[in-house]
């Protein structure tokens, strides 16, 4: 039995990223980049005002307060959009908004609410307040500077990079292909959702949560029909699932049981099985393997362990075919609200609630058959083998969403 980092690394080894592709920027978020984005532009692109309100010469308002406003006479106006075509020079002032080009020969803007129209003289502003140079100006290149890096091969395309990328006026951008996942549920007992159950028959559970799973982290799940537990009817199913996806995920029918066909209709087809069983807890039957150059996860078949296996040795691997440069599941720092115990010798999953205020406390009862659990958590601690964590240390939660 192989240890989850040997199981993980095995399979991270084995696998390469998918082709990449060129998509719009708007539907670029959550996705990976192939490639080092540039910046092609300054960011700002230039000077600008912060304000609404009046370009001038800092020194020139120096002296000027509440008590003792500074006339400067208005000579022009520039929009946002517009470029004054003039100069300042000095008792000068250029009406600017937010957003405006900083007309040339001003160093500062004093914004409108320090100032009033002349009452006698509506070609001149009064100044009441003093401002430094450079106060309320923008510059040219401060955000990012022309020919910077906007994104580097390998991050994950979040809200605020995509921003970034629209402001320097990319529009498209190449990603790593969503890898496509077939979703097979074996059990002869298993029906669909509307059927009526018989004696001994279940809903059939796994391909909803694990599509979650895997939509959210970049995948393109599938569903397909349920195949019963029969040697035959497991191959042809595979056979189909390959040819429809980058990637086959079962559940069921991979522990020991002599109604367990995953694994041999697998290697029937000519698929190889490159590891079987990890020693963690839930989910000790796991099967990885690849046929031609596609790759089947067989999931143990019990609801909590198909989605904490998902969780710990697919998702790594949905990431490495998008060409992320960090594949690990997210975590968030907790603190435990009561003792997490592992008497066991495999590394324990445990489902767990974190709170607002980083409390880590179990999310209901461990089963590995148990949903209401599952439904309740927020993520998975780690424990491992033959260990009591106290109340108040310091855990990672490991986030699925
Ligand atoms: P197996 O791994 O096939 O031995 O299944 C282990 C347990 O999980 C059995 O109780 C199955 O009925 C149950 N199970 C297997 N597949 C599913 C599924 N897709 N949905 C719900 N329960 C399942
Ligand atoms: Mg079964």
């Amino acid at each position: 039995m192989l240890s989850v980092e040997e199981a993980q690394q095995r399979i991270l080894g084995a696998l390469q990223p998918l082709d990449a592709e060129l998509v719009p920027l708007a539907e670029a978020a959550g996705r990976v980049l192939g490639e080092r984005v540039l910046a092609a532009v300054d960011l700002p692109a230039f000077d600008n005002s912060a304000m609404d309100g009046y370009a001038l010469r800092a020194a020139d308002v120096a002296g000027a307060g509440a008590d003792g406003p500074v006339r400067v006479k208005l000579s022009g106006r520039s929009a946002a959009g517009e470029v004054f075509r003039g100069r300042i020079e000095a008792g000068q002032c250029v009406r600017v908004f937010t957003g405006s080009v900083l007309p040339d020969g001003a160093d500062a803007v004093v914004m409108q609410e320090d100032t009033a129209v002349d009452p006698g003289d509506a070609e001149a502003i009064l100044v009441r307040d003093a401002v430094k140079p450079w106060e309320n100006v923008r510059f040219r290149g401060e955000d990012v500077k022309h020919g910077a890096t906007l994104g580097e091969t390998g991050a994950r395309l979040g809200v605020g990079r995509v921003s970034l990328l629209a402001a320097a006026g990319v529009r498209e951008v190449r990603v790593g292909r969503r890898p496509r996942v077939a979703l097979l549920a074996t059990g002869s007992e298993l029906r669909e959702a509307g059927q009526p159950l018989g004696p001994g028959q279940i809903y059939e559970s796994n391909r909803a949560g694990l599509a979650a799973l895997i939509r959210r982290h970049g995948g393109l799940p599938e569903a397909f029909p349920l195949v019963p537990d029969d040697l035959a009817a497991t191959r042809t199913a595979l056979e189909r699932a390959f040819t429809a996806s980058d990637v086959v995920l079962t559940s069921g029918g991979v522990s020991v049981g002599e109604l367990d066909f995953v694994k041999a209709a697998f290697e029937q087809l000519g698929g190889r099985i490159e590891l079987w069983r990890v020693a963690m807890k839930p989910g000790k039957p796991f099967v990885f393997g690849r046929w031609r150059e596609k790759f089947i996860f067989g999931l143990p078949g019990n609801p909590v362990s198909a989605l904490v296996t998902c969780c710990v040795l697919v998702l790594p691997a949905l990431a490495r075919l998008q060409g992320a440069a960090d594949v690990a599941l997210p975590g968030s720092a907790g603190v435990l609200a009561e003792p997490l115990v592992n008497r066991g010798d495999r590394r324990h999953f445990v489902r767990v609630r974190l709170d607002a205020e980083g409390q880590v406390s179990l999310a209901g009862r461990q089963g590995s058959h148990l949903l209401g659990a599952m439904a309740e958590a927020d993520g998975l601690v780690d424990v491992p083998p033959a260990t009591v964590w106290e109340t108040g240390r310091s855990v990672r939660v490991l986030r699925w969403e």
